[in-house]
């Protein structure tokens, strides 16, 4: 394989582009040509491809975003739209491309490589909803600015007694929003994966923090729960403390990356292009117990990732 590209696709993440950069070197130190493409599957489709070269991917390893720019590509998911992607792989003699996104990203790689192009993905999501995947590039990264953001609210709800209900990304996974409610000392968390009481386990919850003196309280909602601005009324109502309902929104997917999301763009990465070399396709890179392991994508986009009910447990304890 002397010839490969990569694309950054779907929702952005901090620390695709640590990923880009890590490819393009390892690709070039393994002396094979390697194209950037722009605009995620689109630009297969368009045919906007940009030759990389090892300083295209100067500083680059500290923003978030992608420098090679995302999308998502309707088109791509038609038969005619992936035929024009294929087309274009083979007019440039691309044998290979690099994923970077989530897993709706994953299935077009999966189509890709059904049609003769050898692709290998790398997940890349704030949401950490990768199934064969212990931890996502940018998930790390998102859960320290939604901390730093909370910590500011905090200080505002504690001046005034307040309440205030936080909704958090992560579309129907509550990742995020049980890692930086951990980290921020949450008195309810709320996840899509685990039912919850409104009484018990928010109501009694802030009316038991109330007797032992405590005046302020963050709840932190899941996007896939939502109705913060509902919520806080029905709170407001119930425990008679002031509360106010605040969504973060997409600030959530930006800043720089963190070093834990660096090191993990770059050594996917660099296993990424390995893997193409070896003659690998249709794979996943993942992380387990810290090391770098691969996965067939269909098989991946199958297998179910526990909500990790232990920690739920202990954030729950220590909430009191
Ligand atoms: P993410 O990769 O962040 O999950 P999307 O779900 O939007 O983001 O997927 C990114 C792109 O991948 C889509 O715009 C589309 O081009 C392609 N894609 C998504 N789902 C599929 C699918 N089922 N089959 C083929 N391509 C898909």
């Amino acid at each position: 394989m002397r010839k490969i590209a990569v694309i950054t696709s779907g929702g952005d993440a901090p620390g695709m582009n640590a990923a880009v950069r890590s490819v393009v070197r390892t690709a070039i130190h393994e002396d094979m040509e390697v194209y950037g493409v722009v605009r995620g599957y689109n630009g297969l489709i368009n045919d906007e491809l940009v030759p990389m070269e090892l300083r295209s991917v100067s500083d680059i390893i500290h923003r978030g975003g992608t420098t090679l720019f995302t999308a998502r590509s309707p088109e791509f998911r038609t038969e005619e739209g992936m035929q024009k992607a294929v087309a274009t792989c083979k007019r440039r003699g691309i044998e290979g491309v690099v994923v970077i996104g989530g897993d709706g990203s994953f299935r077009g790689a999966r189509d890709l490589t059904a049609r003769g192009i050898p692709c290998v993905t790398i997940p890349a999501t704030i949401d950490n909803d990768i199934s064969c995947c212990e931890a996502t590039i940018g998930y790390d990264t998102a859960a320290n600015t939604v901390i730093d953001m909370v910590d500011k609210l905090r200080d505002t709800s504690q001046s005034h007694d307040r309440c205030s209900v936080v909704e958090v990304m992560g579309r129907h996974a509550g990742w995020l929003t049980m890692s930086a409610g951990i980290a921020v000392g949450a008195t309810s968390i709320l996840v899509p994966e685990v039912p919850y009481d409104f009484q018990k386990d928010i109501v009694d919850k802030m009316k038991m923090s109330s007797a032992t003196g405590k005046h302020h309280f963050i709840i932190m909602v899941a996007e896939g729960i939502g109705h913060v601005d509902e919520l806080a009324k029905r709170i407001e109502e119930a425990t008679g403390v002031e509360t106010r309902a605040t969504i973060l929104g997409h600030v959530q997917r930006g800043g720089n990356p963190t070093a834990r999301d660096r090191i993990l763009a770059s050594r996917m990465g660099n296993y990424a292009v390995h893997l193409l070399l070896q003659g690998k396709s249709n794979r996943v890179v993942a992380i387990k117990k810290d090391q770098l392991v691969d996965y067939d994508i269909t098989e991946a986009l199958d297998m179910k990732k526990p909500f990790d009910m232990d920690m739920y447990r202990m954030a729950n304890e220590i909430s009191i």
